[in-house]
Parts: C-alpha cells; sequence; structure tokens
C-alpha cells in the first residue's frame, strides 16, 4: 500500500479547517505507524479490544478517537486514554462516560451520533433526542464530558441529492442548537463522500480504505 502518498494526496486537497481522522480498524500496528511517521496524529477506531491493544503499542502523542457503537460496559477499557467518541446515542452512555472519565480525573469530549440514514441497521439519535439531552438539568451536571458537536452517516446509497439531504439537515440541526453548541465538531464524510461532506458543512471527516486501502474483512 502507498499509505503515505494516499495521506498526501488527501491532505492537500483539504482546507485547513478540516481535520482528517485516518480510520485504521483492522489494520495492523505496521500501517499505522507508517501514516503517523508521515506525519498523521488522529487515528479512529470502532473496536474498543482492538483500540486497547494498538494504543499500548504505538506513540503515546496520536489522538485515538472512538468511532465505533460503543457499549456502556466497555467505556471503562478507553477513558484513560480516548480523546473524542464520536458514536454517543443514549444519555445512559453518556453518562457512563462522565463516570468513567471522572474516575480518571479527565474530562472526554463526546460527539453525539445522529440518525440521518433511511436505513434501519444505522445507530443514533433523532434530532428531537439529541436536543432533548443538551437542554436537559442533568446534563448540565455531568461534568466530566462535554458535547464538542455531532456525527452522522448518510445512507449507503449512489444518490448523492439524498446523501446531501442528509448532510445538510446535520448542519441545519446544529445551528438550531448553537445556543448549547457555539462551534460545533461535525463528524460526517468517509472515503466514497468526503468531498461532498465537506461541502455540507463538515469540519471532521473520516477516511479509512483511502488511506489504508480495502479492508479485508469487516466486523
Ligand atoms: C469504517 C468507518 C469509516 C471509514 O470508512 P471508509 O469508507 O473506509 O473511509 C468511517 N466512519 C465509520 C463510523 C466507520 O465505521
Amino acid at each position: 500500500m502507498h499509505i503515505e502518498e494516499n495521506l498526501l494526496f488527501i491532505k492537500n486537497k483539504l482546507p485547513k479547517h478540516i481535520c482528517l481522522v485516518a480510520v485504521s480498524k483492522t489494520k495492523p500496528i505496521e500501517a499505522i505507524t507508517e501514516a503517523y511517521k508521515a506525519g498523521q496524529k488522529v487515528f479512529g477506531e470502532n473496536y474498543v479490544q482492538e483500540l486497547v491493544e494498538k494504543q499500548h503499542h504505538l506513540p503515546k502523542d496520536i489522538e485515538w478517537h472512538f468511532i465505533g457503537h460503543l457499549q456502556s460496559n466497555k467505556v471503562k477499557y478507553i477513558a484513560p486514554f480516548v480523546s473524542l467518541i464520536h458514536g454517543v446515542d443514549s444519555f445512559s452512555l453518556l453518562k457512563e462516560i462522565n463516570k468513567q472519565a471522572q474516575k480518571n480525573n479527565r474530562v472526554i469530549n463526546c460527539l453525539l451520533q445522529l440518525y440521518i440514514a433511511k436505513e434501519e441497521t444505522k445507530f443514533g439519535l433523532s434530532f428531537d433526542e439529541a436536543k432533548y439531552i443538551l437542554e436537559s438539568e442533568e446534563y448540565t451536571q455531568l461534568k466530566n464530558i462535554t458535547v464538542n458537536g455531532f456525527m452522522a452517516m448518510a445512507s449507503n446509497t449512489n444518490n448523492l441529492q439524498q446523501v446531501k439531504t442528509e448532510f445538510l439537515s446535520v448542519l441545519e440541526f446544529s445551528k438550531s442548537v448553537s445556543h448549547k453548541i457555539s462551534v460545533p465538531v461535525l463528524s460526517y464524510g468517509m472515503s466514497s463522500d468526503y468531498e461532498l461532506a465537506i461541502d455540507c458543512g463538515s469540519n471532521m471527516i473520516r477516511v479509512g480504505s483511502s488511506i489504508f486501502g480495502e479492508r479485508k474483512y469487516t466486523k
């Protein structure tokens, strides 16, 4: 694989304010090391055990993002080091993250995952549910988490108009809660649609296969 070339090719196209999360799930330590040596410091992983293992073996200045579906009983394993959790899809998960962050004496940054796709299988909160959390009294009591913004995944379709509508709905929603989060992190866009996502207001993209090549398997 030409990881360094791929990375530079993407980075050279990106506006300065876009954060690139290199999605390294299922990829070996050597591949991550190659990207790291090429200057990439932010990596995203989907599986808790894999993330913990990789974090242990790799340089400590890597910023690890958890981008998968997180089960409450596994928060404790990543709480000591994770720098951003993208997929917060329930109030109870947010409270558990707060609890584990407190135990580790830190504040953990989180994104609420919004459900925008037409498919039934994806996780996420409705706009109403996300708004309810942000405006609740209980939320203001959670001192060991910060909700910095929102994460979303568009429908898996070739219909770009559909994807665009879904991305823009997140941007609109974020404006409607600007009294709670004034400058939100907006995490949407993957290998297949990151340019469209950026046009639709994304400022954090999660790119895997365009950097590391196709994954041989998906868990
Ligand atoms: C795997 C994954 C990505 C990256 O997908 P690519 O198509 O390989 O860029 C981004 N976000 C999430 C949540 C993922 O699970």
